[in-house]
């Protein structure tokens, strides 16, 4: 989608801090990172929110790769966080759906 920051993000025509991409999903640093790790993790396709998914197996690769990235390519034995922010009511600012890999640090509640 032209407009919007995250599909320009994945075609790099807005520079980023890449930490992993496949075919269906590309994950970077945030810009304001809200704990030591902070990673935001896009499905290719664009979908504007959570609740505009159609497609369940969309959501389960999109949690597959969370899971991947978090273990194996961030390392973080202790534990993460992750959260999906839906609508401006839920504090989402970017309308390109994206889970936030948070961790490296014990997180309050
Ligand atoms: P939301 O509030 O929509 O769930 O999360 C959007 C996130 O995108 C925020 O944590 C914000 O810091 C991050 N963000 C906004 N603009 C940019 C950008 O241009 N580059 C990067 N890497 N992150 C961004
Ligand atoms: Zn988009």
């Amino acid at each position: 989608m032209s407009d919007c920051l995250f599909c320009k993000i994945i075609d790099g025509d807005i520079p980023s801090s890449k930490v992993y991409e496949d075919d269906d999903v590309f994950a970077f640093n945030d810009i304001h990172p809200k704990a030591p790790t902070h990673i935001l993790v896009i499905p290719k396709t664009h979908i504007p929110t959570l609740a505009d998914v159609q497609d369940p197996a969309l959501l389960g690769t999109l949690m597959d790769r969370v899971n991947h990235i978090a273990n194996d390519v961030l390392n973080l034995e202790a534990g993460y966080r992750v959260v999906i922010n839906v609508r401006e009511g839920g504090g989402q600012e970017v309308f390109h759906l994206h889970a936030h890999i948070l961790g490296g640090k014990k997180l309050p509640f």
